[in-house]
């Protein structure tokens, strides 16, 4: 059976902030740069890449606050205002129109699987990643490593800008 997080739901800690995914997300990946590791407090975020137009908002606005990015350019961090969880993060250069969901806000995590692994320079070292994943020091061109049902969204999604 295919995994699916069509039509899946998700929310911040104190649930004022609700969404659902109406479709699968384009991509998902776990980002171990030492923002991330910051942020969350954690070893790594794992995103869920997808347009706007799949994320709809079910519960109160999310909050926002922005931040230089590793690579130098400002994103933007969604987050509950009362409860301060991390939502979704929306980048301005070359990915517009799309959204990175923090996959661990989802209600039912068991489908997540991130298909690659970046910024792994910083990954935490105790930490093992099994041969099947994908795995890249910084980042990677989406056109080498996404399935073409995947691209052509993405395509889609840069035709529209
Ligand atoms: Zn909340
Ligand atoms: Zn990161």
């Amino acid at each position: 059976m295919k995994h699916t997080l069509k039509d899946s739901q998700g929310g911040c800690l104190c649930g004022a902030v609700r969404y659902e995914l109406t479709e699968d997300p384009m991509f998902i990946q776990a980002c171990h740069c030492l923002d991330c590791q910051r942020i969350s407090g954690s070893a790594f975020v794992m995103n869920m890449w997808t347009e706007d137009s799949n994320l709809s908002l079910l519960g109160e606005m999310p909050a926002s606050y922005k931040a230089k990015s590793g690579s130098g350019n400002v994103h933007e961090i969604f987050y509950c205002p009362h409860c301060i969880t991390d939502l979704w993060s929306k980048y301005y250069v070359g990915l517009k129109g799309s959204v990175f969901v923090r996959a661990g806000t989802l209600d039912d995590t068991r489908n997540v699987k991130p298909v690659v692994h970046v910024f792994t320079r910083s990954k935490q070292q105790w930490l093992t990643l099994d041969e099947e994943q994908k795995t890249f020091e910084e980042f990677y061109n989406p056109f080498e490593v996404w399935s073409q049902e995947s691209l052509d969204r993405l395509v889609a999604l840069k035709a529209n800008q």
